[in-house]
């Protein structure tokens, strides 16, 4: 098709506002097109060359199009500043300037022409670009027609506004088919495992609809994610799902991994390959954008911890404290997300790259496979020494109370909550099913009160906690009737470094040769130092949950300190029986 014609479909498709009528307009466009024309004419109708994924840009702001105009027209660069003023509109000033040229003789350009040159402009970078980027549409002014020149200026500004999402385009390509748009969603299935709108397009329209049931994953193409439901407790989890396999919530950045090695045929391909990389590591967000340059150590993670033909793995990325073995909270963890000063940030933010599930592998689509398989499949990936690309641990869980006892044990260790998801289920692009379910402590934010605690006893800490000689510690309330403390949570994180100083100097006063008589503690919940009652803290929760470890009965969630009572006795600490009342009261 040539490009006059295709820009006087954009001038029809203008007109209409309703989704429904651009439907019908593109599908008509659509039915004109030869295959070739069709994969690449949904991105010029989205103002790009590629899928965004690609991460091509014109890189060309107004005043470059300007001086595109300007030079095409022979007239000086205020000139056209003014004429756009008077217009409001670049597109429609170019318009009337190139009207106002007749003389110039028209070409008749191909739309693979000038999509050729547009790819030309996102190609060309460093100095003089911009100039070489004018110039190449400075040329295209000089020989389209006055339609076209007003639509292709709007490509490279982004200011096409045609509506032509990428729903509507595979709704059009249906119509197209069918007049309809009922083999939308079937097309869709196949875009969400591959969204390069104009393969998907061209493939169809090449092959008839039933091609997408053989589209499958490519390495370089991200795939959309899979999402989770919610539900909010874990009864709830077991009775709408059954068994489960329970995972960590990590609170970092989801990140695609792609990966491919190089072939390394002889001497001359060789050379190719970056300083005797093993492998091409593409790295993508939930958004589908390429972030490969943010993550270098995730890319170097890959040579060092992977092995493989190709692979596409998914997980969570999150900044990492060695010191103390510890994740680093997200607002730490989201400063890798940056595009400048990433070698210093990598250094300042050292990531863990937690692994959770695997797509793709060695020429195969993992994606139909049930999850178990899938999680098998991760391991061998992995090698077993791997520090900075891991094996998200899991569990399979029937009971209840095993997962919210997990919930509990993660929280504690300063994580999200936990991902609870169907062992046999496949791996659905983009879809958001019951077949993962996440359990978070901020849906249960429904304490308003805060509680006070007594320090029974505390653990070592790992890493930098060791030099403190404090890691989680474990508090209780205060049950009057049997003048006996019993446990409602054990705190390891939330605090400063100047809390647990703090904490562990006041401990050390009090420090019990065993665990004192009126403790009543369960064997899960021993404490490698016992502490006598004494020290009084205020904690903060999301919920108080029912617990079976807990000998209160009762366990806090994400527990964490609002500050020291050296105003309370460890008797005016909070009783068991007023945690009976908060706990009611916080269900109704
Ligand atoms: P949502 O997008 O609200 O459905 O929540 C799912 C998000 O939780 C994912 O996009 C991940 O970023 C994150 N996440 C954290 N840990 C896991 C895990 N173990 N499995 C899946 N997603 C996880």
């Amino acid at each position: 098709m040539q490009f006059a014609q295709f820009a006087s479909y954009l001038h029809d498709i203008e007109t209409v506002s309703s989704r429904l009528a651009i439907t019908e307009k593109l599908a008509k466009l659509f039915s004109e097109l030869h295959t070739d024309e069709l994969a690449v004419v949904p991105y010029l109708l989205q103002g790009r060359v590629a899928p965004a994924y690609r991460g091509l840009e014109f890189g060309m702001a107004e005043k470059s199009l300007l001086k595109a105009a300007a030079q095409a027209f022979g007239l000086d660069l205020p000139d056209v500043a003014r004429h756009v003023r008077t217009t409001g509109d670049l597109g429609e000033s170019v318009e009337t300037l190139r009207r106002a040229f007749m003389s110039m003789e028209e070409k008749t350009l191909s739309i693979a022409h000038v999509y050729g040159e547009l790819y030309r402009i996102t190609q060309a970078t460093g100095e003089g670009s911009q100039e070489s980027k004018a110039n190449i549409l400075a040329f295209l002014f000089t020989q389209l027609d006055p339609l076209s020149c007003k639509y292709l200026c709007r490509i490279p500004l982004g200011q096409l506004r045609l509506g032509a999402s990428d729903v509507t385009i595979l709704d059009a390509v249906s119509w197209m088919l069918v007049g309809d748009k009922s083999l939308r969603s079937k097309i869709e299935k196949a875009y969400q495992v591959r969204p390069n709108l104009g393969y998907i397009c061209a493939q169809v329209v090449k092959m008839g609809v039933d091609v997408v049931e053989t589209i499958s994953p490519q390495v370089g193409t991200p795939i959309l994610m899979m999402k989770a439901e919610r539900l909010s407790s874990g009864a709830e989890i077991i009775k709408k799902i059954g068994q489960c396999m329970v995972e960590p919530k990590y609170d970092g950045l989801r990140l695609q991994v792609h990966i491919q090695k190089y072939k390394v045929q002889g001497a001359e391909h060789k050379e190719q390959v970056p300083n005797d990389k093993k492998y091409s590591v593409e790295i993508y967000t939930r958004g589908l954008e390429l972030v490969t340059h943010m993550y270098p150590d995730i890319v170097d993670a890959v040579e060092r911890e992977v092995g493989c033909t190709n692979a596409i793995m998914e997980g969570e990325a999150l900044g990492y404290d060695e010191t103390t073995d510890t994740f680093l909270p997200f607002q730490q963890t989201i400063q890798r997300k940056r595009k400048h000063d990433v070698a210093e940030a990598a250094k300042r933010i050292p990531l863990r790259f937690m692994a959770f599930d695997l797509l793709y592998m060695n020429g195969e689509s993992c994606l139909h496979k049930p999850l178990v398989e899938r999680k098998a499949q991760l391991q061998s990936l992995i090698a077993s020494d791997a520090s900075t690309i891991r094996l998200s641990p899991h569990e399979q869980v029937t009971d209840p109370h095993r997962l919210e006892a997990l919930f509990d044990q993660y929280i504690g260790e300063g994580l999200e909550g936990i991902m609870a998801k169907r062992p046999e289920s496949v791996y659905k692009p983009g879809a958001r099913e019951f077949s993962w379910v996440k359990l978070k402590r901020s849906y249960s934010s429904k304490v308003n009160d805060t509680v006070d605690c007594v320090v029974m006893g505390y653990d070592a800490g790992k890493g930098k906690r060791a030099a403190f000689g404090i890691g989680a510690v474990l508090v209780g309330v205060y049950e009057q009737s049997a003048q006996r403390y019993l446990t409602i949570a054990k705190i390891g994180t939330g605090m400063t470094d100047e809390e647990w100083k703090t904490l562990k100097a006041n401990s050390e006063k009090r420090i019990a040769k065993s665990k004192p008589d009126e403790y009543t503690v369960a064997k899960e919940m021993e404490c490698d130092v016992w502490v006598h009652p004494h020290i009084v803290l205020e904690v903060r929760s999301d919920e108080i949950t029912q617990s079976k470890i807990h000998t209160s009965g009762w366990s806090l969630r994400f527990p964490r300190l609002e500050r020291f009572r050296a105003d309370k006795r460890p008797h005016d600490a909070t009783t068991k029986d007023e945690i009976d009342t908060l706990a009611v009261s916080q269900k109704n």
